[in-house]
């Protein structure tokens, strides 16, 4: 049979990259360590904040944490707060729960007591907090510009044009679609709704294995790196995957290539890890010999498969808190973590292999300013950035956040 290309998902787009990458360069810098500064310094730099009451702009850190004490002095067990390890440290310490994604997605499905639970990370993850507590609970998100480049590359509209084109290509349960939790509801509905899962870097490959009992194909949106090394590890060879482009028409491929295939790989990158490379492995290995390179799966595949060892954030804190003192590490993850892990590692050699210090710029974005104005503003009675996702997008994300969890 022939198929007409252009009858999948219409015609071929430009390219846009989402605002947040653009941003992200914004916060790179020579220094090593990245201090709070007032939010009036921080918002200097030319990128998205979210409006703020005029007061909190001058505040240092020093005056912000006396507020966000009192304030959280009013408010007692009624507030949980939950904080990804990539916040800086001036938010992180204020964490009731600190962990990665999949941790933390737990933890807010552990939160029964709370009335608010302030969510100190990125969107997606607000929203996933949102969609696994409880209904009269309420999810916070400091400050609504936290997004994430990486769920920005697969908007909606793109992922459902990709769907419909898949599914008129191979028919029902062709291909069973997983989606990283670093995505938006509407991403995890459409697993949901489709037979598919989420999964986190800690169980990626649990969950791959998950859906190949279930289908002879999967759909992984949105990062192609996360998707290429779990497939690898898994012994599917690289030239079973492909790479789904959402500006081009049925992805950039032939029908045949795309029934040949047994990965889909949504085109999508972490722009925090896809600055690691193999000649700054090779450069840490020429500077301390023996020493150990980790790095996390949303690197390329070449830099992983240059380290030593590759892993989610937790894997990566337990390695190297675990180590013997004098032992030597070169980490490739977000920075404001691998300064935690230096500091709190002091018998050992801990650096990140990017020279040029680059924080996750949406993480970034929940400056104490913006704690102290959620938590004052739930001290005054009112309630100020909720998290709200639609009912039947809340469902069927629910569908398939269950489904990881039941995963493990
Ligand atoms: S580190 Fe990468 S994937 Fe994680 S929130 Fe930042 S941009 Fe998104």
């Amino acid at each position: 049979m022939t198929i007409n290309v252009r009858q999948f998902g219409g015609l071929s787009r430009d390219p846009v990259l989402p605002i947040t990458e653009i941003e992200h360069s914004a916060f790179c810098k020579s220094e090593s360590d990245l201090p709070a500064k007032p939010l009036l310094d921080e918002i200097k730099v030319n990128v998205r904040w979210q409006k703020i009451p005029v007061k909190y702009l001058h505040l240092t850190a020093e005056e912000l944490d006396v507020r966000i004490h009192e304030a959280r002095e009013k408010l007692g067990n009624r507030v949980v707060i939950l904080g990804h390890h990539y916040q800086r440290e001036e938010v992180i310490h204020y964490a009731d729960f600190q962990g990665d994604s999949f941790l933390l997605s737990r933890q807010a499905a552990n939160q029964t007591e709370a009335e608010h639970i302030i969510f100190c990370g990125v969107h997606f993850m607000a929203e996933t907090a949102r969609i696994l507590c409880s209904p009269q609970q309420r999810v916070i998100l400091p400050n609504m510009a936290a997004g994430c480049s990486m769920a920005d590359m697969a908007p909606t509209g793109d992922a459902m044009d990709a769907w419909d084109d898949l599914e008129a290509l191979l028919g029902k349960g062709g291909v069973v679609p997983i989606t990283y939790m670093n995505s938006t509801a509407e991403i995890k509905a459409l697993c949901g709704r489709n037979g598919g899962i989420v999964c986190t870097s800690s169980n990626a490959v649990r969950v791959f294995q998950w859906a190949f009992e279930r289908g002879e194909r999967v759909l992984f949106l949105p990062d192609q790196h996360l998707g290429r090394n779990t497939a690898l590890k898994l012994g599917i060879d690289l030239d079973e995957m492909i790479v789904w482009s959402p500006f081009k028409a049925l992805g950039g491929h032939t029908p045949e290539r795309v029934r040949s295939s047994k990965v889909i790989l949504w085109q999508g990158h972490c722009s925090v890890h896809t600055r690691f490379t193999v000649r700054q492995i090779k450069a840490a290995r020429e500077r301390y010999p023996g020493i150990n390179v980790i790095v996390h799966p949303e690197c390329t595949m070449e830099t992983v498969q240059a380290a030593d060892v590759s892993g989610s954030t937790e894997v990566i804190r337990k390695a190297v808190n675990e180590s013997p003192p004098g032992s030597k590490w070169a980490i490739g993850t977000e920075i404001s973590l691998v300064n935690r892990l230096a500091k709190s590692n002091p018998d050992k050699v801990v650096f990140c292999l990017d020279p040029i210090v680059c924080p996750c710029s949406t993480m970034y974005r929940i400056h104490p300013a913006y704690l102290s104005w959620v938590l004052d503003a739930l001290a005054a009675g009112e309630l100020v950035n909720e998290i709200r996702v639609e009912d039947e997008t809340m469902g069927h994300a629910r569908t398939a956040l269950e489904r990881m969890l039941l995963v493990g």
